[in-house]
């Protein structure tokens, strides 16, 4: 088994989990069997309770695990099968070794970052790779060089590599050669510290891959390899991208990483062929077709917080052989200067899922918009409440039905918070969370784009769709498409009477795959280039 070893050097926003990532992709793509996993150092036991501003997306996976978005990355580039064993923060690692010293397992020692805290990231390392049996097992660790609370997990990984010994190790560095406008050339310095302060702290780095806005010449690479003390041809550009991130791993390939990679893990095997690759990305560079949708939101200057909607939402163009442009609507903006102003002439509206009341009234005039003006409608968790709450209010009349969420005295909860969750009080890791079982019915339009009757979707949520009301609501043409398998909760809904409005509970977002695009994103996105070219 290998071993490879992903830190990041200056600066954090890197995109070392998409070089990862991407280098998973190759290494498939070779005939080997890869898995990845994410150290995070924060203290926090998983990104669950943090805000977007601070943290991006939380991705969530099959078994309920709320983790780091690179997972999403992972999932996205890759065929690994990942769980809440694959993102490994600090908080976890001293909540294990803080319960072992309370059951008495280290009885009479002094528990000390070495060897207690090092040891259980090491036997994390340890267990994913025997877990997972895999050829290779690529680990990025969250974070900058430098940063106190990533010290512990570069000593592990440090001693690790030390035990499994050269030839089954390989310790890769992202970093940054900054182009300096002022004096016009590319800046190695910040590079060549970085590396110093790795070496400090005993890691060699076998591999530089350096992020650069311009192409490395051949001096420039010279300069790196003799102080950073790596060969030349270790020292990789990875270039900003200029279309999309899955050009990454053909940029990559171009650099000769993965044959570096392999050779300096004496692993024997075939180049990849990457030509299906080529093909998706011929899809997203040069589409057939093109549209524009709205995704209306609340984190929208934040690239970061609605990471796998907009994957997603480009899978579905893939898929479509349509390039779509995605406008990033901030709802409080509908609001202030009304839904005409800000979504005429979009080919479609995709609400994503959220929390917290700032902007949800626009979003609702959002939903109200595209079902009053025919446009095709996404709605993504919150976004099926979002749909919910508009039909109540505008088609039943039920003028101040809200969600418990945002009001708690609404004469009309149309959307409540769940049973299972009516006593919780603490806030980490207790939504309803992960992959469930979803029933759909036949002749919907979610029958329809599924092809199928049981699917299985990624849930993030603590609030439903009242059962209560659903008579009154399916009496006025509100199509209740998917529902758990004992008919209970409200998975899908969908408008009888309009090209395209459907929401949805859960996250498909988490499933879709650049070579996999997820029917819901798929379906919609044909929506919406039917509707631009069927206009007069
Ligand atoms: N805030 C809503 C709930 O908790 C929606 C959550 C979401 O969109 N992920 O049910």
């Amino acid at each position: 088994m290998k071993f490879i070893f992903v830190t990041g050097g200056v600066i954090s926003s890197l995109g070392k989990g998409l070089t990862a990532a991407a280098l998973g992709t190759l290494l498939e793509n070779r005939g080997l069997k890869v898995a990845l996993q994410k150290f995070d150092p924060y203290l926090n036991v998983d990104p669950g309770t943090m805000n977007p501003f601070q943290h991006g997306e939380v991705y969530v996976l099959d078994d309920g695990a709320e983790t780091d978005l690179d997972l999403g990355h992972y999932e996205r580039f890759t065929s690994t099968k990942l769980s809440r064993l694959n993102n490994l923060t600090s908080g976890q690692v001293y909540q294990t070794v803080l319960n072992n010293e309370r059951e008495g397992h280290y009885l009479g020692k002094t528990v000390q970052v070495i060897p207690h805290v090092t040891g259980e990231i090491q036997k994390r390392i340890q267990f994913v790779a025997e877990h997972t049996r895999c050829d290779v097992l690529i680990t990025e660790i969250g974070g900058t060089t430098g940063d106190i609370e990533g010290l512990p997990f570069l000593e592990a990984i440090r001693e690790f590599g030390l035990d499994v010994g050269p030839g089954n190790v390989l310790f890769l560095h992202v970093t940054l050669v900054p182009f300096i406008k002022a004096a016009g050339e590319l800046k190695t310095k910040p590079t060549q510290q970085s590396v110093a302060k790795l070496r400090e702290i005993g890691i060699a780095p076998h591999i530089l891959v350096c992020r650069c806005e311009q192409p490395l010449n051949k001096e420039l690479r010279q300069k790196i390899s003799m102080f950073c003390n790596v060969p030349y041809e270790a020292v990789i550009e990875e270039m900003d991208v200029e279309h999309s991130i899955y050009e990454v791993p053909l940029m990559l390939q171009r650099e000769r990483l993965d044959d570096l990679v392999c050779e300096r893990l004496r692993l024997n095997v075939p180049r990849a062929d990457m030509s299906h690759w080529q093909d998706i990305l011929r899809k997203l560079v040069a589409p057939q077709h093109r549209v524009r949708i709205g995704v209306v939101g609340k984190y929208i200057e934040l690239q970061d917080a609605y990471k796998s909607v907009y994957e997603a939402v480009s899978h579905g163009g893939i898929a479509n052989d349509c390039g779509v442009t995605i406008e990033k609507i901030d709802a409080e903006d509908i609001e202030k200067q009304g839904p005409k102003a800000v979504l005429d002439g979009l080919g479609g509206i995709l609400v994503p899922g959220g929390f917290g009341e700032r902007g949800i009234e626009g979003k609702i005039l959002a939903a109200q918009y595209a079902r009053e003006h025919r446009v095709p409608y996404l709605g993504l968790c919150l976004g099926m409440q979002i749909a919910t709450i508009e039909f109540a209010r505008h088609v039943l009349g039920l003028a101040d039905a809200h969600s418990t969420e945002f009001n708690r005295a609404t004469p009309d909860p149309v959307i409540c918070l769940l049973e299972e969750q009516q006593h919780i009080r603490r806030l980490g890791g207790t939504m309803r969370l992960g992959s469930q079982p979803c029933q759909l019915v036949m002749g919907t339009l979610a029958n329809h784009l599924y092809g199928a009757f049981l699917i299985h979707e990624r849930h993030r949520h603590r609030y439903e769709f009242n059962g209560a009301y659903r008579a009154r609501f399916e009496q006025a043409g509100f199509v209740i498409s998917g529902t758990s398998p004992d008919g209970e909760l409200v998975e899908i809904i969908e408008l009888k009477d309009h090209p395209f409005f459907i929401a949805c509970q859960f996250h498909p977002e988490f499933q879709s795959k650049p070579d996999k695009p997820h029917p819901l994103f798929k379906g919609f996105i044909a929506a919406c280039h039917n509707r631009i070219h069927q206009r007069p």
